[in-house]
């Protein structure tokens, strides 16, 4: 594929309304939400003896806690789905968001599964050096 449509794929398939792409998704992509910090303390709650004193756990704490834990949480592993931006065959996916033109106001994004070319461009703003390699095909 040439580098012009490998660039225009991406474009068609970005999301309308969601222009921009970012590496990584929200906490919520990852089931880092009040919901599961709630789960989280109800099982903590059902572990404790009578008598024990309350664990302490505030939401940024357990937030951070989950983070840490996952540092390789946007690394999406091997799909055999196609890349969501480039169409390529399956291969090893990694996590984009695409944003709308507000994000400050607009909460609303759109959760991506794209392919290391994908994200390389996106993180980079560069097209990989081996797909301009084999332009002239
Ligand atoms: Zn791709």
């Amino acid at each position: 594929m040439k580098v012009k449509d490998w660039l225009d794929t991406i474009e068609r398939n970005t999301p309308k309304g969601f222009p921009q792409l970012v590496c990584g998704w929200p906490d919520e992509e990852h089931g880092i939400t009040w919901d599961g910090y709630i789960e989280h303390l109800i099982t903590m709650l059902e572990g404790l003896d009578e008598g024990d004193p309350l664990p302490t756990l505030t939401f940024q704490a357990w937030k951070d806690m989950r983070r840490e834990e996952d540092e390789d949480r946007d690394n999406l592993s091997f799909s055999w789905d196609d890349c969501d931006l480039c169409s390529v065959l399956a291969g090893n996916r990694y996590a984009v968001t695409a944003l709308p033109d507000n994000p400050a106001e607009n909460h609303d994004y759109v959760a991506l599964s794209v392919c290391q070319d994908c994200l390389y461009y996106i993180a980079s703003g560069d097209v990989p050096g081996w797909r301009r390699m084999t332009d002239e095909d």
